[in-house]
């Protein structure tokens, strides 16, 4: 279902009747950019944010002294987020339960905000049926050196190989190194069936191009290849959201774009915080209205 605020930002510097302290913390050393402009970014994409992020587990890279500091990687909280932050309860391995994050509104993304966090990064599952992916990711990591068009062509060749199985994809620009080739699925098939579709067809794309592609986790297998990492598609796995922005030199953002659009882009850290209106115009546009919406299952391979 379609999740929607129903509280617009304000510019009172409590967007969403959250208190944002240390606004002006600087939190990116390399663009100057501040705590609170990071919550004017979160306030003023709140609504494309939740499309994606909201209702499924998330987990935050939150800094709270800023990027030059110790950040971390949190994927359980048993309430220190306060009132707007949810929680569901998902079995782990050893049979024990733990309590994942949940986003539903504007305030429980400020509230995130509040707490240092600068990325959201979710499940491929939503928490209606944690165990059934509604998205298949491929993570395409270019090794050192490789230029963002060999990116772009790898992607466009993933898109051709998985369009001739009926799936249709959309990429986004991870604000880092890479990009990530989405395939919606409307939740059907179970973790152990998707993570075994990504692995063979990752492997199946190494097998046939071994110079260009690899899905071996080897450090050293990469060099001047892409890796396809298909195991963002295994249980408890996590992508970066849709325009989360990233905890790296110039506050980049993740950003949908079109197949049309990628062509032209010459970096995965196209945009960044300071974009913020451009970026919800954007997503608001007429190209990208139809982003990671398909209905289709998981095929055979
Ligand atoms: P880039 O384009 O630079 O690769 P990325 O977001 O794809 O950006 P990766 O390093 O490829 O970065 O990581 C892929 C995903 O793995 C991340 O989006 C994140 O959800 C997850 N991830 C990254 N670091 C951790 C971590 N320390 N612990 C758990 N999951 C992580
Ligand atoms: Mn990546
Ligand atoms: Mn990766």
């Amino acid at each position: 279902e379609e999740i929607v605020p129903e509280t617009p930002a304000t510019d009172d510097g409590k967007p969403f009747g959250v208190v944002i302290s240390h606004p002006d913390r600087v939190i990116d050393p390399d663009g100057g950019i501040t705590k609170g402009q990071l919550a004017d970014y979160y306030a003023a994409m709140a609504d494309p944010i939740l499309r994606w992020a909201g209702g499924r587990p998330i987990s935050l890279v939150r800094c709270p002294q800023g990027r030059g500091k110790k950040c971390f990687f949190q994927k359980h909280d048993a309430g220190s987020f306060g009132d707007h932050v949810g929680h569901v309860a998902i079995r782990e391995k050893d049979g024990s339960s733990e309590d994942y994050l949940v986003i539903e509104d504007g305030a429980g993304l400020l509230a995130c905000v509040q707490m240092g966090t600068i990325e959201f990064h979710g499940w491929g599952a939503p928490v209606s049926d944690v165990e059934k992916p509604d998205r298949l990711v491929f993570d395409l990591d270019p090794d050192e050196g490789l230029d963002f068009g060999d990116v772009v062509s790898a992607a466009e060749h993933i898109r051709d190989l998985l369009g001739e199985m009926g799936l249709a994809t959309f990429p986004m620009l991870t604000g880092g190194k890479g990009v990530h080739v989405i395939a919606p699925l409307t939740p059907d098939a179970e973790w152990p069936a998707v993570k075994d579709f990504a692995h063979r067809f990752a492997a199946a794309l190494a097998e046939d191009q071994p110079e260009r592609f690899t899905a071996a986790l080897a450090k050293k297998r990469r060099t001047g290849r892409i890796f396809i990492d298909y195991l963002r598609n295994q249980r408890g796995a996590t992508a970066v959201m849709p325009y989360t922005a990233r905890a790296r030199g110039g506050a980049p953002v993740a950003v949908p774009v079109t197949w049309a659009e990628l062509r032209k882009i010459d970096r995965a850290s196209r945009w960044h915080v300071g974009d913020a209106k451009e970026l919800a115009k954007r997503a608001g546009s007429k190209a990208l209205a139809g982003w990671g919406q398909a209905d289709q299952a998981l095929p055979d391979l």
